[in-house]
């Protein structure tokens, strides 16, 4: 049986898209001919540089606009989603990625920290949620994955805020899939265990030159010391993921926490 996902013309607002899992993530739509709106911070001439270069692969005519919502701000979101309905003309799929980290100990974790962690990661969610459903209620039909983390099923020391906001992500998934149930909509969860981002990236040759071990050690002994499989995550396994979630092969799957992370939350 050959599986086709069917998505040229649909249209997809990914919150925090210019960079990392959420830019790999637009392109993977855009080449399936989905129209997105990009979303995030960054270097203006940058953020452009890359709107371009997604729009030179992307298929079918799909169009690729960038907004600059600050994801803590509710009016900002809401212009997000008005944005993407009022000028792609539809909304299909909601990508709420946009995140934020800080570690340190709970009693020593900045109150400012804490806020902006909760508000970048789990309340942009219920606001970028909130303003997409009444669009696909319309429609009766949309997609709604929000890129949680292996820190939404367990916890990690130094993380309070991160696995709070992420299990938070994960409960929030959870009451949308069952009150959404008859509506056309789905909403899931992936938690992805350690992706190989730019930023870690970067950390891998620090660490190594910090410990004195071979990058290699520093891979499987301290970073990807709670994933079994010693393997990070790539964008691929995010995306075939995010392909099956939002098209018609996935509309049986909804409220679900759905892991690719090597094993991590099997122990
Ligand atoms: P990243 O830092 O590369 O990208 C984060 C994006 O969010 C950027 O586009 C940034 O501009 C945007 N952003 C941050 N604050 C924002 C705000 N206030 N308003 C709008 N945009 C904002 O990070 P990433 O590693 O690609 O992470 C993406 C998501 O995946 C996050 O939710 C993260 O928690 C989650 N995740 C990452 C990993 C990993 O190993 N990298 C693992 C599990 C889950």
């Amino acid at each position: 049986m050959a599986v086709d996902y069917h998505l040229e013309g649909h249209v997809a607002v990914i919150t925090g898209s210019t960079s990392g899992i959420g830019q790999a993530l637009a392109t993977a739509l855009a080449e399936q001919g989905v129209s997105v709106v990009l979303n995030g911070f960054g270097d203006p001439a940058k953020i452009e540089a890359d709107r371009a270069a997604i729009q030179a692969k992307a298929a079918a005519n799909a169009r690729v606009l960038y907004h600059d919502a600050d994801m803590t701000k509710p009016a900002e979101i809401a212009d997000l989603i008005g944005f993407a309905h009022k000028e792609l003309g539809r909304l299909d799929i909601l990508v709420n990625n946009a995140g934020i980290q800080h570690v340190a100990p709970v009693d020593e974790f900045p109150d400012e920290k804490w806020d902006a962690l909760i508000a970048v990661i789990l309340s942009s969610t219920f606001h970028a949620t909130k303003h997409a459903v009444p669009i696909m209620k319309a429609q009766g039909r949309g997609r709604i994955v929000n890129i949680a983390s292996a820190h939404g099923l367990v916890a990690s020391a130094f993380k309070s805020p991160y696995c709070a906001a992420k299990f938070g992500v994960v409960g929030f998934t959870k009451s949308c899939a069952v009150e959404l149930a008859r509506t056309g909509i789905t909403v899931n969860a992936i938690c992805p265990g350690y992706v190989k981002t730019p930023l870690i990236e970067m950390q891998i040759g620090d660490q190594a030159k910090a410990r004195g071990i071979s990058p290699e050690r520093v891979v499987e002994d301290v970073i990807l010391a709670a994933q079994p499989n010693k393997t990070f995550v790539e964008y691929q396994n995010l995306a075939g993921m995010l392909l099956y979630l939002v098209s018609d092969v996935g509309s049986a799957a909804t409220g679900a926490a759905l892991s690719v992370d090597g094993a991590w939350t099997a122990t």
